[in-house]
Order: C-alpha cells, then structure tokens, then sequence
C-alpha cells in the first residue's frame, strides 16, 4: 500500500447491516464500497479514483463467514479475508486450486486485510482467485433492495473494472459446489518475483471417468480483457482417453485460441508461448490429482 495521502473529499460510512449497506446503494449516487481497501484505497491514492460516499462494509459481521450448507455447497461471504480462507480446512481439502491461488496472492500483511470479493469486484483481467472459481463453476449471489439474483462466475465480467453488477447491487456470497469424486485440479501462476501480479495464470479441473475425462474446466488470467473460461478447449479434453498426446494437443489449442496484449508485465509473444506450456502442466496436474495415470 502506497504512503501517498487520500487528496480526494468524501463522506465515509460504515452500515452495521446488510440492508443499511443496500438502502445506502439504493438511495445515494456515486457510492464506492470499501471491504480491504487493498485496491480502492490504492486507485483513489494513485489512479484518481473519486467518489462522493466511501461505504466501509467491515461493520457488517454477517458477511464474515466461510462455511458449508446442508447439501455440501461451500459459501464465502464478502468479507471472508484471503488470509483466513487460505487456512480454511474445507478449502485445503475440496479446492486445493483455490488455496494454492491465495496463497500466490500479494504478501501475507495484504491477504490479512483483502476479500475474495474484493478480488472479484475489483474485475481485474489477473484477478488470481477468479481462475480457480471458474474451473469449480463458483456461483456470486449479488444482493439490492430490489432482491437477490445469482450469477455463474464466468459471467460476472464485462471488462476491466466492470462487471454486471448494477449500481444499487453487492456481491455478498460466493459458493463453490461439492467437488465430484474423482476430480482434480491446479493452479499455475507465472510472475516476475514471488508476490507479483501474475504475468499469466492457468487453471485446469477434470473429473475422471477410467481412462477418460467427463468434465474439463480450463481458465486463464491475463490474457484478456477478463478472466477467461477457455470452454472450446475444455471440451477437446472431454470422452478421449487421457495420454501426453492428447494434453498437448489440448495445450496447443488454449494457447492459439488467446489474443493477449502487450503490457508492463510481459509480452503478447510470451503470454501465447506460455500459455501452452502452462496449461500442459496443469492439465497434467489436474489429470494426476484425480488419480489418472499417464
Ligand atoms: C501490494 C499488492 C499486491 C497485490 N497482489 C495481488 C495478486 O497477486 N493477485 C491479485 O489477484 N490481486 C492482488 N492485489 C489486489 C488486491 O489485493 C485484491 O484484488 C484483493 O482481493 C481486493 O480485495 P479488497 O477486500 O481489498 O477489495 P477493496 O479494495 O476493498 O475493493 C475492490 C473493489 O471491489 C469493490 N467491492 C469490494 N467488495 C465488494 C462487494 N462485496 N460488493 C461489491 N463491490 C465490492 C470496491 O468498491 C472496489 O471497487 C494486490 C494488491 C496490492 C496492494
């Protein structure tokens, strides 16, 4: 976090509810929410990000929570902080590409004070916890007076910095299915030091059935303008028997199916070079961890 002092003027409010926060969404204009703060406070001290309210929904307690419902499904609230869900036993066990992506994630005096919906709001292309989400079919519960409606991850994003949430909505849930039998799963995350913003991330899930795949998940981080789900080549993975030739031919379509940028990270050249490499390994990873053989 930078030492730069805020310039900008604003009225600070802390809601201890849910619907104090959603009245606040619904009644007032130019209305931020802060949870960790670990991305708006940084934009709004470096980048001229301005608002007229700064929301804190730290007051909020029924939002802290990680736990499983009755029928398995595993619900993060919007300020379960990265660092507890980095510990979190159910995480270890049922999404070990999840932990392992907040573990990558900045450094440990960051993750203590970071949300996984911040993660999510903030919409960034790199956005770490994203990829793992999209390969366990994470589903975001956003909340307004209006109501509650549910998204598939993989929709929530439009752009850098936009998603679909409307202006009066929260993300106030993200829950991850019970893992199948059977499956697998793993994250890969190349950067220029250790706690960096990812250069590229890959992550793959399969289920196995025998020899072959019944299901295949592949996304990616910074490679385009959102996180990607990388569906087509998920399916090439799907009903053939599993073997080093089908895994390369699986990484060699993920990799001329992106169109990267040039940024201050890396290149367009290195990112499609890599992608390839990348997904073979985490393919291959994911293919091991649900008890296949190659
Ligand atoms: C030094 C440093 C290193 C970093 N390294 C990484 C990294 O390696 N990988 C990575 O992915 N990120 C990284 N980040 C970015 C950041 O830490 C994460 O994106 C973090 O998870 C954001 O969570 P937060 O709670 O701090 O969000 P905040 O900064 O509080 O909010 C982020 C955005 O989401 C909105 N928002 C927050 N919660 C909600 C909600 N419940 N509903 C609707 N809108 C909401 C806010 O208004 C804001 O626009 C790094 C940041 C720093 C400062």
């Amino acid at each position: 976090m930078t030492t730069r002092i805020l310039a900008t003027e604003f009225d600070y409010l802390k809601p201890a509810t849910l619907e104090e926060a959603l009245k606040i969404l619904a009644e007032k204009e130019n209305v931020r929410i802060l949870a960790g703060g670990t991305d708006v406070i940084v934009k709004m001290k470096v980048a001229g990000m301005t608002c007229d309210y700064l929301m804190d929904i730290k007051g909020i307690d029924a939002l802290d929570y990680a736990k499983l419902d009755d029928k398995g499904v595993f619900h993060i609230g919007a300020l379960a902080k990265l660092s507890h869900l980095e510990k979190d036993p159910v995480i270890a066990e049922r999404y070990p590409a999840l932990k392992e992506a907040f573990h990558l994630m900045a450094s440990i005096s960051v993750r203590n004070m970071a949300t996984m919906a911040g993660n999510f709001c903030n919409a960034s292309p790199v956005a770490d916890s994203v990829v793992p989400s999209i390969c366990y079919n994470a589903v975001l519960t956003l909340a307004s007076v209006r109501g509650e409606r549910t998204v598939p991850v993989e929709k929530f994003f439009l752009a850098p910095g936009v998603t679909v949430m409307e202006k009066d909505e929260m993300l106030v849930d993200i829950a991850l299915p019970q893992p199948e039998a059977n499956s697998g799963d793993a994250f890969i995350k190349k950067t220029r030091v250790r706690p960096d913003i990812a250069k590229i991330s890959v992550g793959a899930r399969v289920i196995r059935d025998g020899e072959k795949a019944c299901f295949c998940r592949i996304a990616m981080g910074a490679i385009a303008a959102t996180p990607a789900y990388l569906e087509e080549t998920s399916a090439l993975f799907v009903g053939k028997k599993v073997t080093p030739e089908l895994i390369a031919e699986v990484a060699a379509h993920a990799s001329a199916s992106i169109r990267p940028i040039d940024d201050n990270r890396t290149t367009a050249e290195y990112r499609v070079a890599i992608a390839e490499v990348l997904t073979k390994d985490a393919l291959t990873e994911a293919w091991r961890n649900a008890g296949g053989e190659l």
